[in-house]
């Protein structure tokens, strides 16, 4: 794809807000504050239009941005803060995994991880759903930039023995938005 007429569609606050299910559709997940939207903005080339269209303190919604006609890039809610109410965390995971139950649209799962640390629980069942609804994945552990080319290289190792634990076969590599490390890679797998 050619991501740099890529544009903000639409905000989602559930499944039955999002844009009719035809078309082909690449998910983003993960952490709050793992480096998501910066991800998604050196995929699509531009500086700030993840970041921009985030309506402050409202991490909730699922943001669709498309890239060509027909193909979307899904920006969905980071998971994990720690701060929300039980309620609405349940509300968030029931939309999680209602979206990657049902979206027939949906290709493809990118799992977005902080390469400095271990995998997470929640990515950990993230990555079995998906993987479990057949969904190809793909995790990507980011700010690679922040560690040295050895350390980054015993995360990923150690990052794939977890995830082996679980899932027979997963794609892992490393990312940054700051030096642009991956990007080859990630815009690979997402045309194939
Ligand atoms: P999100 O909450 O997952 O969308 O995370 P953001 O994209 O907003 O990034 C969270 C913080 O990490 C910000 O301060 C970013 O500048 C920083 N960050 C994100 N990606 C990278 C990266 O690849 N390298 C470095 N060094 N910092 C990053």
């Amino acid at each position: 794809y050619n991501y740099h007429g890529t544009y903000f569609l639409t905000s989602a606050p559930n499944i039955r807000s999002l844009p009719i299910d035809s078309g082909i559709e690449i998910a983003f997940a993960g952490l709050s504050n793992v480096g998501k939207s910066s991800a998604l903005n050196t995929l699509i080339n531009q500086k700030k239009l993840v970041r921009i269209s985030k309506i402050p303190g409202n991490t909730k919604l699922i943001n669709i941005f498309e890239v060509e006609p027909g193909i979307r890039l899904v920006d969905l809610p980071g998971y994990g803060y720690a701060v929300l109410p039980e309620k609405i965390k349940i509300q968030l995971q029931n939309t999680m995994l209602e979206y990657l139950q049902k979206r027939t649209s949906l290709k493809g799962l990118v799992v977005i991880m902080d390469i400095r640390y271990p995998m997470k629980y929640l990515d950990q069942q993230i990555v079995q759903l998906a993987v479990e609804f057949n969904l190809p994945v793909l995790v990507l552990l980011t700010k690679a930039d922040k560690l040295s080319t050895c350390a980054c290289k015993l995360q990923l190792t150690k990052v794939r023995e977890t995830a082996l634990v679980f899932v027979n076969n997963i794609q892992v590599e490393m990312f940054s938005s700051l030096t642009k490390q991956g990007i080859d890679k990630l815009r690979k797998k997402l045309n194939a």
